[in-house]
């Protein structure tokens, strides 16, 4: 008797972890959504839709294949370059090269909170950008990865990112978040390098989004033309044994 009530304790406790995850394509070929909340998804179909749309105009595939998974608690590792690890940092979202999974923290969820964005708390419109953002990583990699060319590196890499998140909002959405960042503007494409990124991502995609309205940086990305500050900076340190971009970024997470 004992037993069976240890079991039936058990069960009950059991209940409220379980979560079920569902899949979704949002009706495109390619798409694969893991989600447990009907929330996240709809979200995830919006950004891919956004993304699109917005992206159509340059030449990018964008029938490659998306695949995000949802999740109520979201970690990445990092490493240094010789493997070693350094920090286990909390995110929003995530895209893997190695798997080509993105994986984003759910909104819908109540177990979790999404941190603010530049100072704004964060509305579905502005969570559809952030995952936006991660699909923006994919494509953009996908799109390197099958041709020859030259692989984007970080900092270039998170300036299309986020100037496809800035793109993807409504105008007035837009114009609050970058009134509070009136100053910050890149001069060249030197500035553009991830030490500025890492000294202030959100703000960095500040810079991204303004650079990109004058030049015509997302043009020369795709076409793997766009010389970051990351790699010009290394070029002129280096002797002869600087490693070409695609080695560098053999393994990748952003
Ligand atoms: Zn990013």
């Amino acid at each position: 008797m004992l037993y069976i009530i240890v079991l039936l304790v058990l069960f009950q406790l059991s209940v409220p972890l379980t979560v079920h995850a569902y899949n979704g394509d949002c009706y495109l070929p390619g798409v694969l959504i893991e989600y447990s909340n009907e929330y996240d998804y709809e979200c995830a179909c919006a950004a891919i839709r956004e993304t699109r749309h917005f992206l159509e105009q340059y030449p990018i595939q964008l029938d490659q294949i998306l695949y995000i998974r949802f999740k109520d608690n979201l970690y990445i590792n990092h490493y240094n370059e010789h493997g070693t690890y350094i920090l286990t940092e909390e995110v929003t979202g995530s895209y893997d090269r190695m798997d080509g999974t993105i994986l984003m923290l759910s909104m819908g969820s109540r177990a979790t909170h999404i941190p603010s964005f530049l100072g704004t708390e964060v509305t579905k419109e502005i969570y559809i950008s952030m995952i936006a953002h991660e699909i923006a990583h994919s494509y953009l990699d996908s799109h390197h990865l099958k041709s020859n060319s030259f692989l984007p590196d970080r900092a270039t890499h998170e300036f299309f990112a986020y100037t496809v998140q800035f793109e993807v909002l409504t105008e007035s959405t837009r114009k609050h978040l970058l009134d509070h960042w009136r100053e910050y503007k890149f001069g060249s494409n030197e500035a553009i390098n991830s030490i500025v990124y890492l000294g202030h991502p959100d703000r960095f995609g500040v810079m991204a989004y303004r650079y990109s309205r004058t030049h015509q940086s997302m043009k020369q990305i795709i076409a793997g033309k766009f010389i970051s500050g990351d790699y010009m900076i290394s070029q002129e340190e280096a002797d002869h044994d600087v490693p070409s971009p695609r080695k560098r970024l053999a393994k990748a997470r952003w």
